[in-house]
């Protein structure tokens, strides 16, 4: 019913195989034999989860699942209309079980690592996927470890890798060190990689596109803006759109793009100096940590994503990340961790720049939870007033308060 494919050579390789890359060295894609999978948009009612679109997704066994998924999607007047736009949704990937979207990748990906009887997992982290894969690896009582970069993980991600019993590696180097070490171990230990180069994750990340269509009633919103790290999620949410149109379901494709910091924008370089491959960053930096990459493994992919969809990408700076977390938190109520702050950031510098236009319907996606980084929070908020345990006190410093914050 489906098989891996190389994105580059076309070779094609048995579902059964355990292979991330291509002899080539190309990235692999899951395709399926469309003709066989029989689905209506009828079968698709009830609850929205990952696996209410199991007919698109390549695993056979019971899967190993703690109800990843049906994340809101919630309007945003407020800030919306704050940007001068029309019609702006967030669909907060934070609320999925571990507080990040790579649960619906983990979900996945982790039940196909025991359909492939393998007996141990690993992967390298910017923090979410390392706590993603400590959840689910207990979850399917297969031991986890994960290579983190020391000192650039948020400490709420750390506390969730350590908790669930993940064997934690603190790697002096930064993410892209980490990752070229697990991928060495995996092929070396037999360990099964579990970090987005591996196709059956992004298989899973792609619901976050029919969740979205199907919150639309069926219909696709003109773009999508999400941050893009190592560049998994804005090619697996392109592929679940797509599919959506191969199968009549949704009549157009969002123009994709994606939204780096400034310090940390290989992808971004790449599409605005129109080049086929992206150079690497040595020394990627930035406050919003989980996409602190330089060298994305899937940018092959996310570059003809944005290309294949008329969409762009387009860098923010750390102040206006951190500015639109606090816009989306106060004017929302939508606590997201900095990465994810980083699509609403890119959605009003590109209306700003006008690339945007005021009439499109737009949908964020936010990533993480705002508590995944409370260390973050606490730097960039004011602190809590302290006071003597009375009520003159109190009310003193709730006027004072209110009186400097000119209300
Ligand atoms: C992993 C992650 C990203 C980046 O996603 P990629 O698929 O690596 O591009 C962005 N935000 C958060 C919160 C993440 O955990
Ligand atoms: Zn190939």
């Amino acid at each position: 019913m489906y098989h891996l494919e190389c994105i580059e050579c076309h070779r094609k390789y048995s579902e059964t195989e355990v292979i991330y890359t291509c002899t080539c060295g190309g990235l692999l894609d899951v395709v399926y034999d469309y003709s066989d999978i029989q689905i209506t948009k009828k079968d698709l009612k009830g609850s929205l989860s990952v696996w209410k679109y199991r007919a698109l997704l390549p695993v056979s066994r019971k899967p190993i699942s703690l109800k990843e998924g049906g994340t809101p999607l919630y309007p945003v007047e407020r800030l919306a209309k704050d940007i001068d736009m029309k019609e702006v949704y967030v669909k907060h990937e934070g609320m999925n079980p571990t507080g990040s979207f790579k649960d619906r990748g983990m979900t996945v990906g982790v039940t196909k690592a025991l359909e492939l009887n393998m007996k141990t997992v690993a992967c390298a982290s910017t923090g979410n996927t390392s706590a993603s894969l400590a959840v689910y690896g207990a979850r399917a009582g297969v031991p986890a470890v994960v290579l983190l970069p020391s000192g650039k993980v948020a400490l709420g991600k750390l506390a969730q890798a350590l908790m669930h019993g993940a064997k934690v590696l603190s790697i002096r180097g930064n993410f892209d060190d980490a990752l070229k070490l697990v991928r060495a171990l995996c092929d070396r230990e037999g360990f099964y990689l579990l970090n987005s180069v591996n196709p059956y994750r992004l298989e899973g990340q792609k619901t976050i596109a029919f969740e979205i269509a199907d919150q639309l009633g069926w219909q696709a919103p003109d773009r999508l803006i999400l941050p893009v790290g190592n560049a998994g999620n804005i090619s697996a949410i392109y592929k679940g759109f797509r599919e959506l149109k191969d199968l009549g379901f949704i009549n157009n494709v969002p123009k994709m793009t994606g939204i780096q910091a400034e310090g940390a924008c290989p992808v971004v370089a790449a599409i605005k100096n129109n080049e086929s491959m992206i150079t690497p960053e040595a020394r990627p930096e930035t406050v919003a940590t989980a996409i602190r990459i330089g060298n994305p493994v899937n940018a092959a992919k996310a570059l003809a994503a944005i290309r294949e969809s008329g969409g762009t990408a387009e860098t923010v700076s750390d102040d206006e990340i951190i500015r639109a977390q606090h816009e989306l938190a106060s004017l929302e109520g939508i606590g997201v961790e900095p990465a994810s702050a980083s699509s609403i950031a890119g959605l009003r510098k590109l209306v700003d720049l006008g690339i945007i236009d005021t009439d499109e319907k737009v949908v964020c996606v936010t990533t993480g939870h705002l508590l995944k980084d409370s260390e973050h929070v606490l730097n960039v908020c004011p602190k809590p007033i302290e006071i003597d345990a009375t009520i003159e006190a109190v009310r003193k410093a709730v006027f004072y308060r209110l009186k400097a914050e000119g209300i």
